[in-house]
Order: C-alpha cells, then sequence, then structure tokens
C-alpha cells in the first residue's frame, strides 16, 4: 500500500502505467471515492469545451481534494485527456513540454 504521508512519492517509485493506476487507486480507496470531488459529477472532467470559466470552475473543485498531489502527478506522466488534479489536458501538455526543454 502507498503510504498516504508521502503518496507523490509512491507514483514516481511505482513501475509502470498499470501499477500508477492501482497506487492512485488504493489512495482513493482509503480516502473513499465519494470524498472526491469529481466523484460528484465525472462527466464535468471529461469536458467537450475549451470554455475557459467552466475549465476554471471544474479544476478549482479539484484544488478541494484531498488527492490533489498524487492524482496529478499520475495525471501529468500517464493522462492526456481531461482534467486531472487540478490541471486541464493543455495545462499538462504544457507542464510536460516544459520539462522536456529544460532537459
Ligand atoms: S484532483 Fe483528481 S481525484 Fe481529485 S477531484 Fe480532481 S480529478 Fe478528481
Amino acid at each position: 500500500m502507498i503510504s498516504l504521508i508521502d503518496p507523490v512519492k509512491g507514483f514516481w517509485t511505482a513501475k509502470g502505467h498499470h501499477q500508477s493506476w492501482l497506487a492512485l487507486q488504493e489512495v482513493i480507496e482509503v480516502i473513499g471515492y465519494n470524498q472526491l470531488p469529481c466523484a460528484q459529477a465525472p462527466d464535468l472532467y471529461h469536458p467537450n469545451t475549451n470554455e475557459k470559466h467552466f475549465l476554471q470552475t471544474v479544476t478549482d473543485a479539484c484544488k478541494k481534494c484531498p488527492i490533489i498531489k498524487p492524482c496529478g502527478a499520475y495525471a501529468l506522466k500517464y493522462e492526456k485527456e481531461g482534467i486531472w488534479g487540478g490541471m486541464t489536458a493543455s495545462q499538462r501538455h504544457k507542464i510536460r513540454r516544459a520539462g522536456r526543454l529544460s532537459q
């Protein structure tokens, strides 16, 4: 089980997409899925719009989430679509690109 004391570290040391996904699921299990803002309206986190106010409202909801750090760490590495960890797909893409450019 991933320690909730340092859940982000657990993600970066986990090997591969599947293991990281399982690690995120373990954290969600401990917290309780219903405690996550996205559990209230999952479809909002996979929007078909780029409308700025809408995206801001949804990413703001993530900021109240108890697992925003591990969720964001997982999504930065593996998720190309949707809102995860308080970031849109476009924001994550920019962060990944900036990381590659600075290496
Ligand atoms: S941080 Fe992740 S788990 Fe939390 S509400 Fe946002 S998308 Fe859902």
